[in-house]
């Protein structure tokens, strides 16, 4: 599995924005964005006015490192998108919040979705009843998402609601925490334009599409 092994903080110096990719520390003063807030590289301070294609990159870039997805995925994301029968940015947005590895973080099961995916593929998670280690596993509205009843399983994710307390979750999941059993997340429905992250809500999807469609 491919995967983005460099600095993560590059990433949202690049976008010129927060991308949320280090949990906690993107909330404090630590975050690499407080202390350099221009591009990566050597010429990372000289940021020209972008073009119009430029434009358009630097959106799916956001989308794609938002959510931890590598090109050859999205470019699978985007087909079934465009075939969807609601507008294919919805769709495609609708996808990036249905992945396993957003549903464990917006659960506020993990303080990142990269923290999501380490819990996922160690095997912390069940999902339909069955031990799940693929982080980028698309739910259905109906399933069932649980943490393994062992106590190593219960203690991480404990952890983790303990530490996210203050994020809510988003309409489109339900969320059971009962100190007597695992907890447990629902999807009832898929998720829509209005429960994307909050944290990517001025996303101009439509520049996406002309991208991509070309
Ligand atoms: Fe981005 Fe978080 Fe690093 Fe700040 S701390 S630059 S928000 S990943």
């Amino acid at each position: 599995m491919a995967r983005f092994t460099d600095s993560v903080c590059k990433l949202c110096r690049r976008e010129g924005r927060k991308l949320f990719l280090k949990g906690t520390r993107c909330e404090s003063d630590k975050c690499s964005l407080k202390k350099r807030n221009y591009a990566p590289g050597m010429h990372g301070q000289r940021r020209g006015k972008l073009s119009e294609y430029g434009t358009r990159l630097r959106e799916k870039q956001k989308l794609r490192r938002f959510y931890g997805v590598m090109q050859r995925q999205f470019d699978r994301y985007f087909d079934i998108a465009s075939r969807a029968k609601e507008s294919t940015g919805e769709a495609l947005l609708s996808l990036m919040e249905r992945r396993l590895d957003n549903v464990v973080y917006r659960l506020g099961w993990a303080s990142s979705r990269s923290n999501a995916r380490q819990l996922i593929a160690h095997g912390h998670i069940f999902m339909r009843a069955q031990r799940c280690t693929i982080p980028s596993l698309i739910l259905r509205a109906g399933d069932v998402v649980t943490v393994r009843n062992h106590e190593t399983s219960l203690k991480a994710i404990r952890n983790g609601l303990a530490e996210n307390d203050r994020r809510p979750v988003p309409a489109f999941l339900e969320r059971t925490n009962n100190e007597s059993e695992p907890p447990t997340g629902v999807m009832p429905r898929n998720p829509g334009r209005s429960d994307v992250d909050p944290n990517l809500e001025d996303l101009r999807e439509q520049l996406i599409i002309e991208l991509c469609s070309r």
